[in-house]
């Protein structure tokens, strides 16, 4: 069975390369019918909150990211990692060290000065326990003497480290505390993770997790190291280049499939295809379609991708997402009728929407009571003489069928007989019915509203 994981450090919120890093392991578990499952590496209680924990959580499940059993806490699983670094020791593969900090330093120094690695080899590494004394310690791994490590990596290809570059790593600190790099290799060994994706910043790291991994003889799960996100102009992702939150994303707008299917696009492809269903993207995702060069952040990609999913969206579904983007922004939510309102006009709002406040903004029609406030610009379109064409139309709409045929034959037959163009009759119309200039089209609004809302809004607008 496929397991793969996320394994957030919670020292803020849920960024976008964290966001797309826990997709692909999601895509790649969700289309093999393995498991995903979630880790929060708070083993550093000073810099770990449980706010940014919570914000994690909330990112994700904004994405849809759901995972695999309980939230995991490395830190709760230090007694066990505890327990693999005295079996370690046990296996000869980690030392007792009692050296002392001046005595590293030490080393270090005359490293510097005879132009040698500093890289800390421990004098420990060989005494047997008859000479140790009765000092605090350190547990120290065991790096191999010659050689080299070299890392399987799927997107890096194979890639060896001379084992002159690793150090005795620590594993217990003299306090008795595991270090972060063994708590990460026995949490993925005791949780059954088969394949690891990660950012390529962690690719260093492998090379030592592999030391332990090696000193257990537990089989080291598959890595692909990917490629960190970068700008637009090429450079590594900072504030510069916009918001760098996965939730900032949420409070501008953009809706989650949207933001999945493109998130899925950093990093990696599916032949040309740019647009696609979840059910797609969890078919179609494999270790292979990663490239190795670091992807582009594109607001102008982002956008376009999003349209297209607000576009096929169900309006059902668009109208829960935009009240749960309300609920995000600490915004009023819909009440049930401007829900059921918002829900009947989707039809007419999602054309060329590519955020959710979109489909609100070109929904105000829809949501907004009588009287009708028109806002500055529309309120030009209000003047006398309007109003005088408005209370003339109104009469005409009260019988017939209330269709877009005969909406369509009663506007155009009015604006012919008083040899007004239909732009004259469309503005005092949008201010009427809406209170903005920006509308959907005036049949869609008096289709949308029926004829008793309508007729009441032109009286309201034309007395
Ligand atoms: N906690 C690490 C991070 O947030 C990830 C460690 C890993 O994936 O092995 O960068």
């Amino acid at each position: 069975e496929i397991v793969t994981r996320f394994a957030p450090s919670p020292t803020g919120f849920l960024h976008i390369g964290g966001a797309r890093t826990a997709l692909f392991n999601w895509l790649y578990a969700r289309g093999r019918g393995g498991k995903f499952l979630l880790r929060i590496e708070d083993t550093d209680r000073a810099r770990h909150t449980p706010e940014a924990t919570e914000a994690i959580l909330q990112g994700l499940a904004w994405l849809g990211l759901d995972h695999d059993g309980d939230v995991i806490s490395q830190h709760e699983m230090a007694p066990r990692h505890i327990e693999v670094a005295h079996a370690l020791l046990e296996k000869g593969a980690a030392f007792k060290c009692f050296a002392s900090q001046e005595e590293i330093e030490a080393f270090r120094e005359t490293a510097r000065a005879e132009g040698r690695s500093t890289l800390y080899r421990s004098p420990w590494r060989d005494a047997d326990a008859a000479s140790h004394p009765d000092a605090p310690f350190v547990i120290r791994i065991k790096a191999p003497d010659g050689g080299k490590t070299v890392i399987r990596d799927t997107v890096q290809g194979d890639v060896t480290i001379d084992n002159a570059q690793l150090d005795d790593m620590v594993l217990l600190r003299s306090d008795g505390s595991p270090v972060y790099m063994l708590a990460v290799v026995v949490d993925d060994h005791d949780m059954g993770v088969t394949h690891v994706i990660r950012g390529d910043d962690h690719l260093n790291n492998a090379a030592r997790q592999m030391m332990i991994y090696h000193g257990m003889g537990w089989d080291v799960p598959v890595w692909s190291h990917i490629p960190l996100i970068h700008g637009s102009d090429g450079k590594k992702l900072s504030k510069r280049h916009g918001a760098l939150g996965a939730q900032e994303y949420q409070t501008m707008g953009y809706p989650a499939a949207g933001m999945r299917n493109y998130l899925a696009r950093l990093g990696w492809s599916h032949g040309d295809d740019e647009f696609f269903s979840d059910e797609q993207a969890k078919e179609w995702f494999d270790i292979d379609g990663i490239r190795k060069s670091p992807a582009q952040f594109d607001l102008k990609k982002l956008e376009n991708i999003c349209g297209q999913h607000i576009a096929i969206a169900n309006d059902a579904a668009l109208r829960q997402e935009i009240q749960a983007f309300l609920e995000a922004s600490d915004l009023p939510a819909l009440t049930p009728e401007q829900g059921d309102g918002l829900e009947r006009a989707m039809y007419c709002l999602k054309e060329r929407a590519k955020k959710l406040p979109e489909l609100l903004e070109k929904g105000h029609f829809i949501l907004a009571q009588r009287p009708i406030t028109p806002d500055e610009k529309s309120s030009k379109n209000l003047d006398p003489v309007s109003r005088g064409i408005l209370g003339e139309l109104t009469p005409q709409l009260q019988d017939g069928s209330w269709e877009r045929e005969t909406l369509e034959e009663v506007l155009n037959g009015f604006a012919a007989a008083k040899e007004i163009k239909f732009g004259v009759l469309a503005g005092p119309l949008r201010a009427a019915l809406a209170g903005r200039a920006a509308t959907p089209s005036v049949y869609d609004m008096m289709l949308v509203l029926g004829r008793d809302e309508t007729l009441a809004r032109l009286k309201d607008a034309s007395s």
